[in-house]
């Protein structure tokens, strides 16, 4: 199978803009696909901000080479228009199972019959949603972490229908997007890295709705005893509080959806994680921890 070399990339947020700005980085040519104009415009103050970190962790950072990946990334609100020339569709939208079907199935009516595809949700099934493509036996999934540039894990799932070439064209273009390609040989929701992380963060999430601790200190003990970079509650600023608030208030633990409930009035106040510089910690424009969020402190 040829190389994947155009790629357009479906929603353009936290993720999806990684992902743009990683395939762009790397040689691809990539569209980005966004519901309104409105939103398209955000991208510029997202590499902006991308650039401060691809400068201070990539050793061999080349800024000439950002900025032509800027340049040669195209944008658009049309759907038939991003994808008419894509080898390889990678999918970013909310995570959200309808729509995520409803988004496929306008993907797969108009797509070029050879295009690959790929959705990079975090917690649901690829085979769930598989069918609204169209084109199962072209579907998979290509799952990245967040901080694509330095934390570059391409965790590549089949589902029971896919084509084994194209799990192969889909590894192999992780590769060349300077990824580690990880196979994961069962389909499990949440691969390899969520199946271990989301119980992680959970547990510091009810320990604090059970009114435990304070997220500080549940930190701090994580982070002290096991010299981890982060505990959960800076994972949460991590992985964004617009994922975890999805995830979570769908839980069948009423704990979970306490905490859901919890996140929304944070993201409703500006402070939705990482890309705020706000959650339950706040951080510096280099992305440095600083002091925890007064809100989230426990009464005594
Ligand atoms: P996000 O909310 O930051 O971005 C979602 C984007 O999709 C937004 O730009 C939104 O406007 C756009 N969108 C909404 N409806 C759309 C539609 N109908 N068509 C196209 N675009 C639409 O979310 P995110 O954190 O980037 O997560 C996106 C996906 O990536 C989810 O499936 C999530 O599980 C997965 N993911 C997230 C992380 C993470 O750490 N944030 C890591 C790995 C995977």
């Amino acid at each position: 199978m040829a190389a994947l070399t155009n790629v357009t990339v479906f929603g353009t947020g936290v993720l999806g803009s990684q992902i743009m700005m990683q395939a762009a980085y790397h040689g691809k040519s990539v569209t980005g696909y966004d519901v309104s104009e409105e939103l398209l415009a955000k991208l510029p103050q997202r590499w902006e901000w991308m650039r401060g970190y691809y400068q201070r962790d990539l050793p061999d950072y080349d800024a000439e080479r950002f900025d032509r990946a800027v340049a040669a990334i195209r944008t658009s609100t049309d759907v038939a228009d991003a994808v008419a020339q894509a080898d390889l569709v990678i999918e970013a939208i909310p995570e959200n199972l309808d729509l995520k079907r409803k988004v496929w199935g306008q993907i797969g009516q108009a797509a070029p019959a050879e295009t690959i595809f790929a959705t990079n949700t975090s917690s649901l099934r690829p085979s769930d949603f598989a069918e609204a493509t169209g084109r199962p036996d072209r579907f998979l999934a290509l799952h990245f972490a967040n901080l694509i540039w330095s934390h570059n894990t391409g965790e590549v799932m089949a589902t029971p229908a896919t084509d084994p070439r194209c799990f192969d064209a889909v590894m192999r273009f992780a590769g060349e997007i300077g990824l580690v390609p990880v196979p994961v040989r069962k389909e499990v929701p949440g691969y390899i890295l969520n199946s271990v992380l989301i119980p992680f963060l959970n547990a510091g999430a009810q320990l604090y709705v059970d009114e435990v601790a304070d997220p500080a200190d549940i930190d701090a003990v994580w982070r002290i005893a096991t010299q981890s970079p982060f505990g959960p509650f800076q994972g949460f600023d991590i992985v964004g509080f617009n994922v975890a608030y999805n995830i979570s208030r769908n839980s069948p633990d009423p704990k979970m959806r306490k905490f859901a409930d919890m996140l929304k009035q944070s993201i409703d106040a500006g402070r939705s994680g990482l890309a705020d510089r706000a959650g339950f910690f706040t951080y510096d424009a280099e992305g440095n921890r600083g002091e925890p969020v007064a809100a989230w402190k426990l009464e005594n």
